[in-house]
């Protein structure tokens, strides 16, 4: 069976000399390794206020923490994810508003996002479905107008593109993970890109228990107890190698979404997803509407190809249940949307065999 996601890691040639290196170097914790790797997302992501953290979930936190979000508060966020983004918020005792989703795309409606702003919305947390970007032009100008700050939650989407720019400079907080199935992994972890540097130099601290890593041990004074949430030099050095192969692995997810994009429109039974203004998906998952579901995963299953929704929306957790309101927008998409294998290991010939299947129909 073609699988819909799949762990990439580095050749065992390439990855395990740095890796026994440095397991063996007697620095495993944050250091040196963990700044060069910082170093190299920055210029990656071409952003200079980049962290590198131990997860995806710690940088949600983050941007939470430092926004003071808590009890009483209100995040504007969408059901189309996956839990952490939610769970996260749900942590900190700020209640969860459901936006609705544009039912053309899954992506956070920004009409509904601005009809759900109260006095005690707090920030607005957007999600990246599946690597598709959200409606960043109409959402900056409702984050300007109201003068509430984004978190955009990119877990599926390093690399996508906003304005011809990685995502990770547009928004006060842009959060990434390296979680093990996410298009670049390091096993675990993630990071958190800002547009303040000011948020940056509190977000350090915050990922260290509060303490000032520019001061001596003896001389540091918390103020604001942080939490555990560096990235060690393991991991971080496992990200430097990925990252360095990073280019050809997302070209490849991008190349396949693009052939499906070109070949599967207009065949019948198939709704495209059109993407923004000004954007462009990373494709971790290639993502589309089908009539009949359950039928069409039933005749992808019989060609030996994985297709299915992956997420369960959100929003019907009990943890979530003060949230609760009508999402019609949700309830359409969420019927007929439908993921198909498009990563690295996705190569001519069995990308060709998908559309195949597709074209006789179901
Ligand atoms: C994976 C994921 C996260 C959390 O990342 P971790 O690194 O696993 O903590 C957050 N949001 C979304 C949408 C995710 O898919």
């Amino acid at each position: 069976m073609i699988p819909l996601v799949k762990t990439n890691i580095a050749d065992r040639n390439q990855l395990m000399p740095v890796l026994e290196q440095v397991i063996y170097s007697g620095y495993v914790a944050a250091g040196e390794a963990s700044r060069k790797f910082e170093e190299e997302l920055r210029e990656y992501i071409g952003n200079p206020y980049v962290l590198a953290l131990n997860s995806g979930t710690a940088a949600l936190h983050i941007a939470l923490l430092i926004l003071d979000v808590g009890p009483g508060d209100e995040i504007i966020s969408t059901p189309m994810t996956a839990e952490p983004t939610n769970t996260t918020i749900a942590v900190t005792g700020a209640k969860v508003v459901w936006a609705d989703v544009d039912p053309e795309t899954g992506l956070a409606s920004p009409a509904s996002i601005r009809e759900k702003i109260t006095n005690k919305t707090k920030a607005i947390m957007l999600v990246h479905y599946a690597g598709m970007v959200c409606d960043m032009d109409e959402i900056n100008k409702i984050s300007e107008e109201f003068n509430i700050p984004v978190i955009e939650d990119a877990a599926h989407a390093f690399g996508s593109k906003y304005n011809g720019k990685i995502v990770g400079s547009n928004s006060r907080f842009t959060c990434y993970s390296f979680q093990a199935i996410k298009q670049l992994t390091t096993i675990d972890g993630g990071a958190i890109a800002f547009t303040n540097p000011d948020d940056m130099a509190e977000a350090k601290k915050l990922r260290w228990f509060g303490l000032d890593r520019g001061v001596s041990r003896l001389e540091n004074d918390i103020k604001r107890a942080g939490y555990k949430y560096e990235m060690n030099n393991v991991n971080a050095t496992i990200g430097s190698v990925q990252l360095k192969n990073y280019p050809d692995i997302l070209k490849r997810y991008i190349d396949n979404g693009m052939y499906f994009d070109r070949e599967l429109a207009g065949v019948k039974g198939v709704t495209l997803i059109p993407y923004y203004k000004n954007t462009e998906p990373s494709y971790w998952l290639y993502t589309m509407k089908v009539e009949r579901r359950n039928d069409f995963i039933k005749m992808m299953e019989e060609n030996g190809i994985m297709a299915s929704p992956l997420h369960h929306r959100t929003d019907t957790h009990s943890v979530f249940a003060e949230s609760k309101c009508d999402l019609p927008g949700m309830e359409e998409f969420y019927s007929s949307f439908v993921h198909i294998p498009c990563g690295w290991w996705v190569d001519d010939e069995t990308r060709a065999q998908i559309v195949k299947a597709i074209r006789k129909g179901w």
